[in-house]
């Protein structure tokens, strides 16, 4: 990544050596393949970028106008996983200023901590205290890459830092391992584990002492979510039924889980 980040860079300001000239110098100078590898791939955002500025941008201008007017301010916040295939606004037919997001590896949610000084908490202080959102949803996901590896073993000293975030999706994986039976295959155990990660993701919200309160004043609503990205469909807690519903089911005013 540093070598893309150099090439970028060297991009911008013009000084990328010619083919040979720098080998020596640093390890870091891209090989030529990855020069046109970097090329292409900008070549690609560039156009997407095109599309946006000349068809989308226009078709929102005067919205991005009235939200820099008048600032922000989203009734949702949308906690997701960093998933590249979980794009909220897509997947909610929303626009800007709707969602106030915030993704996470596993769209976990660190307990509250008054020493923290992690994005995480800073963002969900911001959108609660300052935003002032009414609604907060955190949204799991189908074959979640941060649940499957909490089944999985990482080698000791490889990716620490993930190691430790991945402490906050451990009382899933328990309590999925003690409550279904033995036998149950690895990627229905996951599955599981996905849902149970978010409703245990609405407690360590809870644990900050704000979102608590509003919660019980009746001015901040939590909500579980679980996106499944092979069939599209998003499926809600129903805590007096311990289980997921379908969405459309409560638009349509016919709940039809059993
Ligand atoms: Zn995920």
């Amino acid at each position: 990544m540093r070598r893309f980040i150099y090439l970028f860079i060297g991009m911008l300001i013009g000084f990328i050596p010619l083919r040979g000239e720098s080998q020596q110098a640093t390890t870091n100078v891209p090989t030529p393949a990855e020069r046109e590898e970097l090329l292409n791939q900008t070549l690609n955002y560039a156009q997407g970028h095109e599309y946006f500025k000349n068809v989308v941008f226009q078709q929102h201008e005067q919205e991005f106008v009235r939200l820099v007017k008048d600032g922000q301010s989203p009734q949702t916040l949308f906690i997701g996983c960093s998933d590249s295939r979980i794009i909220p606004d897509l997947i909610l037919s929303t626009g800007p200023g709707d969602l106030f997001v915030l993704r996470t590896a596993g769209n976990f949610v660190p307990s509250y901590n008054p020493e923290g000084d992690d994005g995480v908490s800073a963002t969900i202080q911001y959108a609660v205290e300052v935003l002032k959102v009414r609604d907060v949803i955190v949204c799991g996901h189908s074959h979640c890459g941060a649940i499957e590896a909490l089944f999985k073993t990482i080698d000791p000293g490889q990716l620490t830092i993930l190691r430790r975030w991945l402490r906050w999706g451990e009382e899933a994986k328990r309590i999925t391992m003690s409550s279904a039976k033995q036998g149950t295959p690895a990627q229905e155990l996951y599955r599981i584990a996905e849902q149970v990660s978010v409703v245990l993701q609405l407690d360590h919200l809870m644990s900050y002492p704000t979102v608590k309160k509003l919660v019980e004043e009746n001015k901040v609503n939590l909500h579980g979510w679980y996106y499944c990205i092979e069939t599209g469909e998003i499926s809600f807690y129903e805590p007096t039924k311990c289980r997921f519903i379908p969405l459309l089911s409560k638009q349509n005013g016919k709940d039809t889980a059993p």
